[in-house]
């Protein structure tokens, strides 16, 4: 018999599932309460249900969990976890405190089959796609079972989000639905999907959006992400522009600052005519972290890169990495600890 997992069920499915084994609805309530409200997922410490019906959930559905692997703490506060997961392969999330704002950033695939140039994750490959429930469970391992707070989640981990669109459509409902998070608080950060785009601006929760530019100069672009090959960046401003209408919102343009590669006067002229209406955008500059065996190095023109963009009219900020020093940061995932 094939057992359904718990974390894939909706509350009609848990009602549907104990009214079949002759207890009355209310007590699928108690179990979505004990498993959504109170994280906890192991049967035998939901002790107000009978004890019957205990031993039937852990008989006949399946509660698979992340087996954590390794953890890695950086001198800033920041965690890394790299999972064993429950349907195979390994993938890391990090945990970012600051200040009074807790970030996880979680993965959506195993590995990732882009391959851009400066990330060390593109280098693995795509091994699988992760499940709905995989994804969840990443926020949901750190909040309950770590016990670690959580305000935020970015999906700027392991693997390109819009090319697992259902699962980690899936995994947002999760986090809005039963881990009660704000979608303000959830932002999704592509390399530009124009479909995936388009798909995400017609739904009603207003998640953020965060894309991944790196160069509005078509052949530098295409050097740093295959995947600009085969997509313009017309159709991803197309589809970005569709979404700021639709949404009556702004997207986060991500832009890692490389040296004598894309942090130029040419290159910052390029990106302030990328963002004309009706695309709305703010830019959050990012600086690199080195990856051994990538050629890459931060860009010493940090400032006046940004100056010259905000002299253009652009909002533009300098985001810092956190956990660079355990190969936590943005680009750094590998499934390696240090
Ligand atoms: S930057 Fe994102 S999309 Fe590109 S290879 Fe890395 S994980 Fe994949």
């Amino acid at each position: 018999m094939v057992r359904m997992i718990l974390w894939e069920l909706s509350q009609e499915d848990l009602e549907n599932w104990v009214v079949s084994k002759g207890y009355p609805k209310y007590r699928a309530h108690q179990i979505w309460g004990w498993v959504w409200n109170k994280g906890v997922s192991y049967p035998g410490q939901m002790t107000d249900l009978p004890l019957r019906l205990r031993e039937k959930i852990e008989e006949e559905l399946s509660i698979p969990h992340l087996a954590l692997w390794h953890e890695a703490i950086s001198r800033d506060g920041t965690r890394k976890f790299l999972w064993h997961m429950p349907e195979g392969g390994s993938i890391e999330s990090v945990w970012m405190p600051h200040s009074n704002r807790y970030t996880v950033c979680i993965s959506s695939q195993v590995g990732c089959s882009l391959n851009c140039q400066f990330c060390a994750t593109g280098r693995l490959g795509l091994e699988r796609q992760l499940k709905g429930y995989e994804i969840l469970l990443q926020v949901y391992t750190i909040k309950y079972i770590l016990r670690l707070p959580v305000t935020h989640v970015v999906f700027m981990g392991m693997g390109e989000p819009l090319l697992n669109y259902s699962a980690v459509m899936e995994a947002m409902e999760g986090l809005t639905s039963r881990l009660r998070m704000s979608p303000r608080r959830i932002t999704l950060s592509t390399v530009g999907i124009p479909k995936g785009i388009l798909r995400l601006a017609g739904r009603k929760e207003p998640f953020e959006l965060a894309f991944s530019l790196h160069s509005a100069i078509p052949a530098k672009r295409q050097q740093l992400i295959p995947l600009a090959a085969h997509i313009s960046l017309e159709e991803i401003r197309h589809a970005l522009a569709i979404y700021c209408q639709k949404r009556r919102d702004w997207v986060t343009l991500e832009y890692i600052l490389l040296d004598g590669i894309n942090d130029g006067k040419e290159d910052a002229e390029a990106l302030l005519a990328f963002v004309r209406p009706p695309l709305y955008a703010k830019v959050n500059l990012l600086l690199y972290n080195p990856v051994q065996g990538l050629p890459f190095k931060p860009s010493s023109r940090v400032v006046s890169f940004q100056k010259q963009l905000l002299r253009g009219g652009l909002i533009t900020t300098v985001r810092r990495s956190r956990g660079v020093d355990i190969g936590a940061g943005c680009g750094q995932l590998a499934r390696q600890f240090i």
